[in-house]
């Protein structure tokens, strides 16, 4: 493992790889260190063994780099551990990454086969924003439905390795279905703790993967400190998808180091992410940050962090030049899955902030018109279907097109972040109910033409 600690981003206090929350010594937030110059294999990149770019076959010897390509993927696919091994057409999804992951032992990874979701290129839905080059990057493909799988297969996996029983979870919701995934797979018990507004698709869906839902009234916040008292009353391990844990956040880097990748290695101008809480950018931010720091990449793309009109505790920060996050009053939008007003913990948004802006970027707000008015267009446009907290990213760069900030010609990618399928009841509220006609040929050609 090239992971050495975790170092407190406030105090600089270093602690071994065990489990972990905030700093104990002054509640900072932990960030796990590696010795970068031990990571000799990363896919897709030139001249690294397990380089992806030599499985085409090209001639000129590359079909030997291709051989010796597919001998340490199998090898790695063996350590895997057999009851865990997932395999997909695409490789090892986020395992291809693990010199850049905190697992002492491969072996214990958990997998549902997450990551290596397609970066796809809209024509239409650019030429409709204006933007020459937008891709999204779709998470929606995702074993659960989002992004989560991503940290949440991390966190488990290290939750594995460290021999806990027990997960508890606060979750707006897909966090939730992820943890329960896993754990289910994992065979470990899981709790999650969601705010009563939390669409019941998604709790379905925990339910389904065998984990036990307490719904809690108010805001996330509400079942972000209940599901934290109970974690530590009973010993239970906490994998809430905030900063609270150094893990997770380890995850979502895998997602920079495919954009990478699948762009060429062409660094795009920007990235746009639905941001809660943020742990999502800050770790694209940490992604992309290895990469240039491995020479992979000459620059960093600008972050775009965007929230919900009705919760935007940290684009307020943004405009108002501010350092410091306040909490958001009364969180109110159809984007659930980033509606999370900080209280307690603004500390996290705060970090998200300064990751912003030194990567360049902003943060930007939207309204829920604007956000539903973007996933109907990746349906319509592309094919792509997002729940509305997924589309958050496409409303944030039609809005930073159309007051200029976002240039036509430059190069953007929105991190869609999750699945239309469990959010249908909105979408048919915007759609309007059907109604069966009889069956006849008349009945229905007159209703053909009314269409
Ligand atoms: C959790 C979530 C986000 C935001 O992620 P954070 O990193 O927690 O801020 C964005 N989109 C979807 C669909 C989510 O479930
Ligand atoms: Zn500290």
């Amino acid at each position: 493992m090239n992971a050495r600690l975790a170092k407190c981003v406030r105090c600089g206090q270093n602690y071994p790889l065990e489990i972990l929350y905030t700093c104990p010594k002054c509640g900072g937030i932990l960030d796990i260190q590696y010795d970068y110059n031990k990571v000799t294999e990363l896919p897709g990149v030139p001249g690294h063994p397990g380089t992806r770019v030599g499985t085409s076959d090209a001639g000129n010897g590359s079909t030997i780099i291709s051989q010796e390509c597919d001998n340490r993927r199998n090898a790695r696919f063996r350590e895997l551990g057999s009851f865990q091994q997932t395999s997909t057409s695409r490789g090892l999804g986020i395992w291809e990454y693990s010199q850049l992951l905190p697992l002492e032992d491969l072996s214990h990874a958990v997998s549902l086969g997450e990551g290596q979701t397609p970066l796809i290129k809209c024509m239409k839905l650019g030429n409709h924003i204006g933007i020459n080059n937008f891709y999204v990057k779709d998470e929606t493909r995702e074993p659960t439905g989002s992004f989560k799988d991503r940290p949440m297969a991390v966190a488990v996996s290290k939750a594995r390795e460290l021999r806990v029983e027990t997960i508890v979870i606060a979750s707006s919701g897909n966090a939730g279905a992820s943890a329960a995934a896993y754990a289910a797979r994992a065979g470990m018990r899981c709790f999650v703790f969601a705010p009563a507004v939390v669409p019941v698709g998604k709790l379905t869906q925990a339910r389904m993967y065998g984990a036990k839902v307490v719904l809690v009234e108010g805001h996330y916040s509400n079942a972000y400190h209940l599901a934290f008292t109970v974690a530590k009353r009973r010993k239970w391990l906490n994998v809430t998808t905030t900063h609270l844990s150094p893990y997770p956040t380890e995850g979502d880097k895998t997602l920079a180091y495919e954009i990478c990748e699948q762009m060429g290695w062409q660094v795009p101008d920007w990235v746009l992410i639905p941001i809660g809480a943020g742990p999502l950018l800050t770790g694209m931010y940490k992604g992309f940050a290895e990469y240039l720091n491995l020479g992979l990449i000459p620059t960093l793309p600008k972050l775009v962090g965007v929230q919900a009109v009705g919760c935007a505790p940290i684009v307020r920060a943004f405009e108002e030049g501010a350092t410091t996050v306040r909490a958001w009053d009364a969180p109110k939008t159809v984007a659930s899955g980033v509606s999370d007003p900080l209280v307690g913990y603004e500390q996290d948004g705060e970090l998200t902030l300064e990751r912003v802006r030194r990567s360049g970027g902003v943060a930007v707000s939207v309204t829920d018109e604007e956000i539903l008015d973007a996933a109907v267009n990746l349906g319509n446009y592309e094919g792509i279907f997002s729940e509305p907290t997924g589309a958050v990213s496409v409303a944030g760069a039609a809005k930073l097109a159309s007051r200029g900030i976002i240039r036509p010609s430059d190069t953007v990618v929105s991190v869609v972040t999750g699945a239309g399928l469990k959010e249908t009841p909105v979408y048919t509220r915007i759609m309007g109910k059907l109604k069966a006609v009889p069956a006849d040929i008349t009945e229905v050609d007159g209703l053909i033409d009314s269409l």
